[in-house]
């Protein structure tokens, strides 16, 4: 083995499971890091408590006096908790939170120093903007970003910081971050379901999208992982022959999850409770050393800081226990990727879940309409949700027979399609007769509160109706959620405002309110026929029926990303004041930006991995085999050919693999100093995807050939076996 994988191995050998920490109730711990309402209730005057109760539910302003107050009751409640420092903590477009620590302590005089935190630092920051992107939206000459205070997620503590969640935005109020559209989108997605639940009851003063995700992970031995530079910098081995032992032994391979592991996902989990995160202990392994952690839902604002929170904290955790987190969509060619389904759902202040089917015609009616415009909205925007959810990362996952195809589709289960095929088919033309809708209500009112097919879903498509909510399962385990979930709340809102202004005027054409929502659903139901499929997700046929339908397939990023482009989408993000179109264009250079980059980084590390490592243990090898054949002829003489018929074999074997290896190397080296030339952003992806990734897998190929054929002592990296089956 050479040094470094020898060391690396040797190291997990010796590793022992850290002890874990004794604790009574894990329920004591619940929250007990975050500056909650209940907190507040206990460290501010009543008048604060109160405003900053309504800004959270309502999002009223907070006025300079209570931001004042609520500093100084954070700051005071931080300092009990052994804090000394404070950070705006927010979400730049680089899909990693970003913080900026700055102490509580001043000193105010000679030998006199106090504690101090205002509402000024706490409403608005300065953090050094320049260096995240901006997709050209901060010209050097306005190139102040600010962050912004968002009460509606709680400040918490991590290591003697207290972190405030913000928004990010530019000087000229643009945003440069992923919460500050979520939180416009769950506004515009509020007032929009408000104004449809108001058909049904009048009482709903206020709609929540509630968002429970599920974060897939796969978990590397310390040494291991830092013995691979392709899975340190890119997350991803670029080569490694697959292990003799794989996931085709579905039985779950490892039983019981070994105690090294158990240590950290207990550590890491307790450190989420204390921050209000609400995992419930739960692991699924799908491939080795694949993991999943899944709290309780969350309104999305909320969940969505939860998650960034919880993937920062894995990581830290892991690190502990001489483990690293390795969030990739695909780490490794032939084994399950990961992903992060959103499961979502829309909730009222009177306590419905609008997705859930409920216990008579009325409330099932409603259930319909949140149900019918979800698919019609899905069905109206299935490019830009794709678009959501793009990334080179996600690119290696969809479609790839494990994960969703990226043909975007709704799944909805036999009983349901009865339902919809029912209400498209039996609503006649004309004005319905009480027989008629006294026949369609008792049909609605039938519909079970406990839908059967849920339990044997159909996981292989993207977008599935799973009995009380959807679940959206092509978000990769990079991502940021805000990014689908800004794009789904947003379709969602503009889709209900169009479903209320046609109910609307049918009712003043004459139709009665339920005849008008029938009617309205029937025409919805019809025209998103198209999006809903039942079938195999994952099979070829569906590709084919696809096209058929009209359906897109946008296989890679590059393509995914131009919808952005399209004046629709602007119009539709503007009209909700959601996005600007500048913003618009601004985030889509951004995401083809990271498309090349990551490209770039991978296409760097192939060469420099396949020259620098792959290429001298082959000579080597060669070396030794040569040495030995000349030993022979030394000893053997004529007889030699025969008894180096092996080794001769071998020698020319590696060659070959090394001569292809190398030749599909330049070439793409060549590709790569073409394409970094091509000056739009847009075309500069596409080259990257068409002449310089192509040759990802010949490399990879040829490099795997080589493992095989050289001596396991030189292999220079930690193979995939040693990886994935060492604890
Ligand atoms: P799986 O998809 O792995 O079978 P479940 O169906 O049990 O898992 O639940 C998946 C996730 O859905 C959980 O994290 C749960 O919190 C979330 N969830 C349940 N109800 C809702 C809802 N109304 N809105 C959003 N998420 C929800
Ligand atoms: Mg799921």
């Amino acid at each position: 083995m050479s040094s470094t994988r020898k060391q690396a191995y040797q190291d997990v050998l010796q590793r022992k499971p850290q002890p874990i920490e004794k604790i009574s109730k894990v329920s004591d711990l619940f929250g007990e890091n975050v500056f909650h309402l209940e907190v507040m209730r206990e460290y501010l005057p009543d008048e604060a408590y109160k405003s900053i109760k309504a800004a959270i539910s309502n999002g009223t302003r907070i006025d300079r006096r209570v931001a004042d107050m609520v500093a100084t009751a954070m700051k005071d409640w931080a300092l009990t908790k052994g804090a000394t420092h404070y950070t705006h903590w927010f979400q730049p477009l680089t899909g990693a939170t970003a913080e900026k620590h700055d102490a509580f302590f001043k000193p105010v005089g000679p030998g006199r120093a106090i504690e101090q935190f205002s509402g000024d630092l706490l409403i608005q920051q300065e953090p050094d903007a320049s260096s995240f992107p901006n997709g050209g939206i901060r010209n050097t000459f306005e190139a102040r970003g600010y962050t912004a205070w968002d009460p509606s997620s709680p400040a918490f503590i991590i290591s003697n910081t207290l972190c405030i969640p913000t928004i990010f935005i530019a000087y000229t109020g643009e945003a440069l971050d992923y919460k500050m559209p979520l939180l416009k989108a769950l506004n515009e997605v509020d007032k929009a379901a408000v104004d449809v639940c108001k058909y049904f009851d009048k009482n709903v003063s206020k709609v929540t999208a509630t968002l429970g995700w599920e974060q897939e992970y796969f978990l590397i031995d310390k040494a291991l992982y830092n013995a691979r530079p392709d899975l340190m910098m890119t997350g991803r081995v670029l080569f490694g022959h697959a292990p003799a032992k794989g996931q085709q032994m579905d039985d779950h391979y490892f039983g019981s999850i070994p105690e090294r592991v158990t240590s950290f996902m207990r550590e890491f989990e307790r450190e989420a409770i204390r921050l209000g995160i609400p995992v419930t202990t739960r692991h699924n392994e799908v491939a080795p050393n694949q993991f999943e952690c899944a709290p309780i839902f969350e309104e999305c604002n909320l969940a969505n800081d939860h998650n960034l929170l919880l993937m920062d904290i894995m990581e830290k955790i892991a690190r502990k226990h001489d483990f690293r987190v390795v969030l990739h969509e695909k780490p490794f060619a032939g084994l399950n990727g990961s992903g992060k389904h959103n499961n979502w759902s829309l909730a009222t202040d009177t306590g419905v879940n609008l997705l859930a089917p409920g216990k008579n015609p009325k409330s099932n009616l409603q259930f319909l309409t949140f149900f019918v415009n979800t698919i019609k909205a899905i069905f109206d925007n299935a490019d830009l949700l794709r678009a959501s959810i793009a990334s080179a990362t996600n690119d290696h996952r969809l479609g790839a027979n494990e994960a969703p195809p990226a043909i975007i589709s709704v799944f909805i289960g036999s009983q349901l399609t009865k339902v919809l095929d029912n209400l498209e088919n039996n609503i006649k033309a004309g004005k319905m007769t009480p027989e008629d809708k006294t026949e369609l209500k008792l049909n609605i009112g039938k519909i079970p509160q406990i839908l059967l097919d849920n339990t044997d879903r159909n996981r292989t498509s993207p977008f599935a109706f799973t009995g009380n909510k959807f679940e959206f399962r092509a978000v990769g385990s990079t991502a940021n959620c805000a990014q689908p979930m800004i794009v789904l709340n947003t379709i969602m809102a503009n889709q209900l405002k169009k479903f209320k202004t046609s109910v609307d005027t049918r009712i003043a054409k004459g139709s009665s309110k339920d005849e008008a929502i029938l009617k309205e659903l029937q025409q919805l139901i019809k025209d998103s026929k198209n999006i809903r499929f039942e079938g195999n997700g994952y099979g070829d046929e569906w590709v084919k029926e696809a096209e058929k339908r009209g359906l897109s397939n946008h296989k890679d990023t590059a393509t995914a990303l131009k919808i952005w482009s399209d004046k629709k989408v602007h119009d539709l993000f503007e009209s909700l004041n959601v996005l600007t179109a500048r913003e618009i264009e601004a985030r889509q250079e951004i995401e083809f930006e990271k498309y090349v980059m990551k490209l770039q980084i991978e296409a760097r590390l192939i060469g420099d991995l396949t020259q620098n490592h792959i290429i001298p243990a082959a000579i080597e090898y060669q070396n030794r085999l040569i040495k030995n054949v000349q030993g022979l002829k030394d000893v053997l003489g004529k007889d030699a050919n025969t008894a180096s018929s092996v080794q001769l074999q071998l020698l020319k074997d590696i060659s070959m693999h090394m001569n292809k290896m190398q030749d599909a190397s330049k070439i793409m080296l060549e590709n790569r100093k073409k394409a970094n030339k091509i000056e739009d952003i847009e075309k500069r992806a596409e080259a990257y995807r068409d002449t310089v990734k192509v040759h990802f897998d010949e490399i990879a190929y040829h490099a795997n050939k080589l493992e095989i054929y050289i001596d396991d002592e030189l292999w220079p990296f930690p193979k995939l076996r040693e990886m994935l089956f060492t604890r």
